[in-house]
C-alpha cells in the first residue's frame, strides 16, 4: 500500500481510507496513517500526515542541500538550493540498517566476464588500500518523462549509482532535477549539472578517504548532525569504476561530441567524411589508428576551451569507464536499421500474398505471431521474451522519404533477430543473389552478436563478428545508393556499435555487464515518483517530493 502512494498510484486521501478501513478490521500499525488530516476531515493536511508517518521512523539519510544554478518559469537565472542524497552516506546506511554486507559489496569475483576486479584491485594498489574494504559503484544519468500537475508531459533528470558487485543490483538515487529548470545561459544544462556533480565526485574523494568529512563540498561549515559525524571512520572505501548514459546524455553532461558533430567519437578521431570517416568499417579503416590514449581527450576538451566534466573528478575515474551502452547502440540502433531492412525487403520480394504493402504487412505480422508460437514450442514452455503485439508499415518505414527502421522497444527489438534470420533466409532462398547471401549473413552475425553476449562472452569473437557486420552494412549501403534506394543507410550508431564491440569489450568485459535494462527500469521508478497532483513548482519542491518518497521508499525496503 505504501509502495502503490509513493508511487503515486493511490492518492493520499485513499492511502488513508484504506488503512483506516484496514485498522477497522484488525490490522496493526496503521493508526498514524488512519488519522492523518484529522481522520480525512483536513483535507489538505492528508498528504502531508501520510508523508510524515511514513518516514517518522526512517534512518535514510536526510538530503544535503548544494546551491546549483537553474533558471525559473520566467526565464530568470538565479541559484537555488537543490537537495540530494550522498552517496557515503547512503552506503553507510546500507550498511549499519544491515540492508547489505560489506563483505558482499566488495567481492567483484562473480563479475567473471568483467574487467572490474582487474580495475579495482589496480585502483587500491595505486592508492594503498585495503581491497577488501573498497565498494565499486557505478553511474548512470538519463533523462525521463513525466507527468506534470498539468497533464502534459515533460522530463526529469535522475542521476543514480548502483554497486557493481551485482550484475543486476539496485540503482541507487543521487540526484534529480527536471529539464526546464536547467540553465539555459547557453551552456544547455551544463552548468545545473556540473554543480551537482560536483558534489557526486566529493562524496567519491570522500568515501576514498573512508572518513565522514569535516567540511562542504565548497569548504563551508556542515549543518549540525553532519557536523556531530566529521572525521569518525565510515567503515568502509569507496571507488567510482562506471558511467552509464545514451549518447545525447554524454554529450549533454561530459560535452562529448554529438552524432551530427563533424568529429563524432571521443574515442577517436572518426569523423563523418573525407579520409577518417566512420562510413569506412573494415579493418583497414584510417580511424582505427587515431585511438586517444588515456587522459587525451580531456586534455582535448581544455585546448578547445570545454571544461571537462566535474565527475572526472572522481578518483580514478577515466573516460575509458564511460561505458557505450548496447541498448542504445545495437537494440535501439543497428539491430533496429537491420530488422527495419529486412522487413522491408520481404514486404516487396518474398511474394507475400496482397496486393498492396500494407496488405501484405498483414501477411507478414500473422507470420511473426507463428515465429512467436514456433520459439515458445521450441523452449518448451511459455516464453517471457517481450513480443510486438502488432506489425504495421509505419513501423517498418516511417515514411517513403525515410529509410526503413523497426520501431519497437529494445526488448522486442532483440526477440526479433531470429526472425530476421529467418526471413533473410527465405528472401535467399527465393532470389540467390549476391545481395540477399550479403543481407543473411549480417543478419547471421548480428545474432551471433547476442548469442556471445547472452551465452558464452569472447571479445574476439565479437569484435570480429562486429567488424563483419559493420563493413558488410556499409557495403549494402553503397549498394543502395547505386540502385538509387533509400535503405541500409549507416548512421552513427554504427561506429557506437564498432567502438562498444571491437574496442570497449576487450577494456571494460562483456557489453551484457553494463548495459542499460535495469537502469531504463529505475528511471521509469523515478518518472513515476516525479508525476505530481499539484503543488507548487519550484525546482527544490519537486526535488523534495521526489526524494522524500524514494527515501520512504528505501525506508520500508521496497525498493
Ligand atoms: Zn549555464
Ligand atoms: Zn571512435
Amino acid at each position: 500500500m505504501t509502495t502503490l502512494y509513493l508511487t503515486n498510484k493511490m492518492s493520499a486521501p485513499e492511502m488513508r481510507l484504506t488503512a483506516d478501513l484496514a485498522a477497522q478490521a484488525g490490522a496493526q500499525g496503521l493508526e498514524l496513517l488512519a488519522k492523518a488530516g484529522n481522520r480525512g476531515r483536513a483535507y489538505r493536511n492528508v498528504a502531508r500526515d501520510i508523508q510524515r508517518a511514513i518516514t517518522r521512523k526512517s534512518s535514510v539519510p536526510e538530503p544535503y542541500l548544494v546551491a546549483i544554478p537553474i533558471t525559473t518559469g520566467s526565464g530568470e537565472q538565479c541559484h537555488v538550493e537543490h537537495p540530494v542524497l550522498l552517496p557515503h552516506e547512503l552506503l553507510e546506511y546500507l550498511l549499519s540498517s544491515g540492508t547489505a554486507r560489506l563483505e558482499d559489496l566488495v567481492d567483484l569475483e562473480s563479475r567473471v566476464d568483467q574487467t572490474l576486479h582487474k580495475r579495482h584491485r589496480e585502483f587500491c594498489r595505486q592508492h594503498n588500500l585495503d581491497a577488501r574494504n573498497v565498494v565499486a559503484l557505478g553511474f548512470h544519468g538519463d533523462g525521463v518523462p513525466y507527468r506534470k500537475a498539468t497533464h502534459k508531459q515533460a522530463s526529469t533528470e535522475v542521476l543514480s549509482w548502483n554497486l557493481l558487485c551485482d550484475l543486476d543490483g539496485k540503482r541507487y538515487l543521487f540526484a534529480d532535477i527536471h529539464h526546464e529548470f536547467l540553465c539555459t545561459c547557453g551552456c544547455r544544462g551544463r552548468h545545473t549539472f556540473d554543480a551537482l556533480l560536483e558534489v557526486f565526485a566529493w562524496s567519491m574523494v570522500v568515501l576514498l578517504g573512508g572518513h565522514h568529512p569535516d567540511t562542504r563540498h565548497d569548504r563551508g561549515p556542515l549543518d549540525a548532525p553532519r557536523a556531530g559525524k566529521a572525521g569518525q571512520p565510515l567503515g568502509f572505501q569507496g571507488v567510482l569504476l562506471q558511467a552509464r548514459g545514451d549518447w545525447a546524455w554524454f554529450n549533454q553532461v561530459f560535452s562529448f561530441p554529438n552524432w551530427n558533430a563533424k568529429a563524432l567519437c571521443w574515442r577517436c578521431r572518426a569523423t563523418q567524411e573525407g579520409p577518417l570517416a566512420y562510413t569506412k568499417c573494415g579493418l583497414l579503416a584510417a580511424w582505427r589508428n587515431t585511438r586517444y590514449k588515456p587522459g587525451e581527450y580531456l586534455r582535448q576538451q581544455v585546448r578547445e576551451n570545454s571544461n571537462p566534466s566535474p565527475l572526472f573528478a572522481c578518483p580514478g575515474f577515466t573516460v575509458e569507464q564511460v561505458s557505450i551502452g548496447a541498448l542504445r547502440c545495437m537494440d535501439l540502433g543497428v539491430t533496429q536499421d537491420i530488422l527495419g531492412n529486412i522487413l522491408w525487403e520481404a514486404l516487396h520480394e518474398l511474394g507475400l500474398p496482397g496486393r498492396s504493402a500494407k496488405e501484405r504487412c498483414k501477411t507478414l505480422a500473422v507470420k511473426l505471431q507463428h515465429y512467436y508460437q514456433q520459439q515458445a514450442q521450441a523452449a518448451g514452455h511459455p516464453t517471457n521474451t517481450s513480443k510486438l503485439q502488432d506489425l504495421t508499415l509505419t513501423m517498418i518505414r516511417k515514411d517513403y522519404k525515410s529509410y526503413p527502421k523497426l520501431k519497437a522497444k529494445g526488448a522486442e527489438t532483440r526477440a526479433l533477430v531470429l526472425f530476421g534470420v529467418a526471413l533473410a533466409q527465405e528472401l535467399h532462398a527465393r532470389h540467390h543473389s549476391g545481395h540477399t547471401r550479403m543481407v543473411t549473413e549480417v543478419v547471421q552475425d548480428l545474432h551471433e552478436i547476442y548469442e556471445v553476449m547472452c551465452r558464452s562472452f569472447d571479445a574476439g569473437r565479437l569484435a570480429t563478428l562486429s567488424t563483419q557486420v559493420a563493413d558488410k552494412f556499409s557495403k549494402l549501403e553503397a549498394e543502395a545508393r547505386r540502385d538509387g534506394k533509400l535503405a541500409w543507410k549507416v548512421k552513427p550508431k554504427l561506429h557506437m556499435m564498432q567502438e562498444l564491440l571491437e574496442y570497449q569489450s576487450h577494456e571494460l568485459g562483456n557489453p551484457r555487464g553494463y548495459w542499460e535494462y535495469r537502469d531504463e527500469d529505475f528511471v521509469g521508478l523515478v518518472s513515476r515518483l516525479a508525476a505530481r497532483k499539484g503543488g507548487p513548482a519550484t525546482p527544490k519542491a519537486c526535488a523534495r517530493g521526489v526524494l522524500q518518497r524514494y527515501r520512504a521508499l528505501l525506508g520500508v525496503g521496497d525498493i
